[in-house]
């Protein structure tokens, strides 16, 4: 080894020990006669010596000589710090170097590598080997091995194992678009890259596995999105002769397990909500929990005084802000703004301002007197000094304008606190989805998902009320994990694939594989994924998950660093058979 210690080893009981370090350097300070450098590696930081007089002039040379990022070796011996530094755990002794090696020279970096570094996204994505050098991400990434590593820990006292999935497949409906790889041996036909494992794991519980998991890379062509990386990793599993609440129970334990050994953090059980309750308090199928601040309907308080919009309106729905009463006249615009804004679409906003003497102030004082306003009031269970925020329109409309409004307020007022976590189960979540694109209902999560027993008969009267034993688990507001108790026998999947629009052809030659596998002994089973880089990033308290990913694609799906995707040459396109027009 060309060292004996790490530069996050030593501590004031090392004092007197010669060892030899090696590592980056951070920074050099040179105060003339006596220069302290800065020693980097991944496991700490720790503060070289030289002095004139004690160091020999050669050696007090070579260290003037080194600049940033110079990669070298120094040995010496372990002395006790004149002024210690207390924010560093090597900030007690410094090493009195008696020789020094250059392992490699280093350009000047393009940003600074430090904590707060002044390198914009893009530039940190070019040099991401160099990015990577800094404390915060290499955290990050640390954080997701050990996350990782807890994860196997956990699931194999579970008794389940790990098998690889192949990555050159066929396409598997996660309901986006299939990376393909073209085949040259099989010139004009393409692999899929897999959106998920799902018929994969399937087919592992029909080969007996029972309990699955795979820690796996998953690839989906979507539209780009903030902060959506085309490749990212599931913690995808399967388990089967289970119920609904074995899935839930032994992925609680899962999370809770990372919760405990990651962060130290005791998570209560999760509690349950079902997808229409979820719409109904919080308008949105992942509520942020970490708040109440639940919808409150007034609809039935509000007709009667001749106010159109209401009257008008499905639904009237709002939110009490606690202690927002006082909000000023700009304040108050800048809420409605928002609401304007063509993201989230409200025509305007109803307040009520509860005062703290008792009286009300709103907007729509014109229609309502103090006493219908103190009945809303009531009814919202507002204090003096809170101010009712009011939506109103189409009910699956209105609720997502004021899921939109209720995050802005959990935001303004403090109470999405990233070092406080609350978990939730949204279950029965709806089998179909209608797409308004191409007018038919769609797999709501996927084409395995099984309908729940009691709601099949609807299937064909009422297809978007049929629940699905689907479910989801939300940390602060980020889904970051779903998955179904999945049909098992062919006929069902069959009359499945029949309502989501597969003729029996398509249904046969994308998926034949399956269905002819359900009719070789097919146990019941059922599974769940969870977004591995998400849960990270919510773990590490940050809202990006590009520093969880060592090497992440930027907005536009590009590897800036080693500049992909890229044109391949002539000779390979005519090799796959491919013609570029
Ligand atoms: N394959 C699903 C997904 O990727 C998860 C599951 O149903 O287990 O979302």
């Amino acid at each position: 080894m060309l060292r004996t210690h790490t530069c996050g080893e030593l501590r004031i009981t090392h004092v007197g020990q010669t060892v030899t370090l090696t590592g980056w350097v951070q920074r050099q300070r040179d105060k003339g006669s006596i220069l302290w450098i800065d020693l980097r590696d991944r496991y700490g930081i720790t503060q070289l010596f030289f002095e004139e007089g004690s160091t020999p002039a050669a050696l007090m040379q070579a260290a003037k000589a080194v600049g940033r990022e110079y990669v070298i070796q120094a040995k010496g011996v372990v002395a006790e710090r004149l002024s210690k530094n207390d924010k560093l755990p090597t900030g007690d002794i410094e090493i009195k170097v008696t020789e020094l090696v250059v392992l490699n020279t280093a350009k000047t970096p393009p940003f600074t590598i430090e904590d707060n570094t002044d390198g914009g996204d893009e530039l940190r994505m070019k040099y991401r080997y160099l990015d990577l050098r800094r404390n915060p991400v290499r955290e990050s990434l640390q954080l997701r091995h050990k996350m990782a590593q807890q994860t196997r820990t956990y699931l194999d006292s579970q008794n389940f194992i790990e098998v690889e999935t192949p990555v050159l497949i066929k396409s598997t409906p996660e309901g986006a678009r299939d990376f393909v790889v073209p085949s040259r041996i099989n010139n004009g036909e393409f692999y899929a890259l897999p959106q998920s494992p799902q018929t994969f794991k399937q087919l592992l519980m029909v080969s007996g596995f029972d309990r699955y998991y795979q820690i796996v890379k998953c690839f989906r062509d979507e539209d780009l999105r903030a902060d959506r990386q085309p490749e990212f990793t599931q913690i995808d599993c399967e388990m089967s002769f289970i119920t609904q609440e074995d899935i839930l129970s032994t992925f609680e334990g899962l999370i809770r397990h990372l919760f405990k050994t990651v962060k130290n953090i005791d998570m209560p059980s999760v509690p349950r909500m079902t997808y229409d309750e979820a719409m109904k308090l919080y308008g949105s199928d992942k509520p942020d929990t970490r708040f109440e601040m639940k919808f409150v309907e007034i609809k039935e308080l509000t007709g009667g005084k001749n106010f159109p919009v209401f009257d008008s309106a499905e639904m009237v729905v709002g939110i009490c802000a606690k202690g927002c009463a006082e909000y000023t006249r700009k304040q108050l615009d800048e809420l409605t703004e928002y609401v304007k804004r063509p993201q989230v679409g409200a025509k305007g906003l109803v307040y009520v301002q509860c005062k703290a003497d008792g009286s009300f102030k709103s907007s729509v004082d014109k229609f309502y007197s103090a006493d219908d306003l103190k009945t809303w009031a009531a009814k919202f269970n507002a204090q003096p000094g809170d101010l009712l925020l009011i939506l109103s329109g189409e009910t699956n409309t209105v609720r997502k304008q004021l899921n939109e409004l209720r995050l802005l307020m959990g935001e303004k007022l403090g109470l999405r606190d990233k070092n406080k976590f609350s978990a939730l189960w949204v279950i029965d979540f709806p089998l179909l989805e209608w797409d308004d694109e191409t007018k038919r209902y769609h797999a709501m999560h996927h084409p395995f998902t099984s309908p729940k027993p009691d709601d099949i008969k609807l299937l064909d009267t009422r297809p978007g009320d049929v629940r699905a034993n689907a479910y989801d688990m939300v940390i602060n507001g980020t889904e970051v994990g779903g998955g179904s108790i999945r049909i098992h026998d062919r006929e069902t999947q069959s009359m499945m694939f029949n309502h989501l629009g597969f003729t029996p052809e398509e249904a046969k030659k994308q998926f034949g594989f399956l269905l002819d596998a359900f009719e070789f002994g097919a146990p019941p089973h059922g599974g769940i994924a969870f977004g591995f880089d998400r849960l990270c990033s919510i773990f590490g308290g940050a809202d990006s998950i590009r520093d969880f990913i060592a090497f992440p694609k930027n907005n536009s799906g590009r590897d800036v660093m080693i500049d992909s995707p890229s044109t391949i040459s002539a000779e390979q396109l005519k090799e796959l058979g491919i013609k570029v027009s």
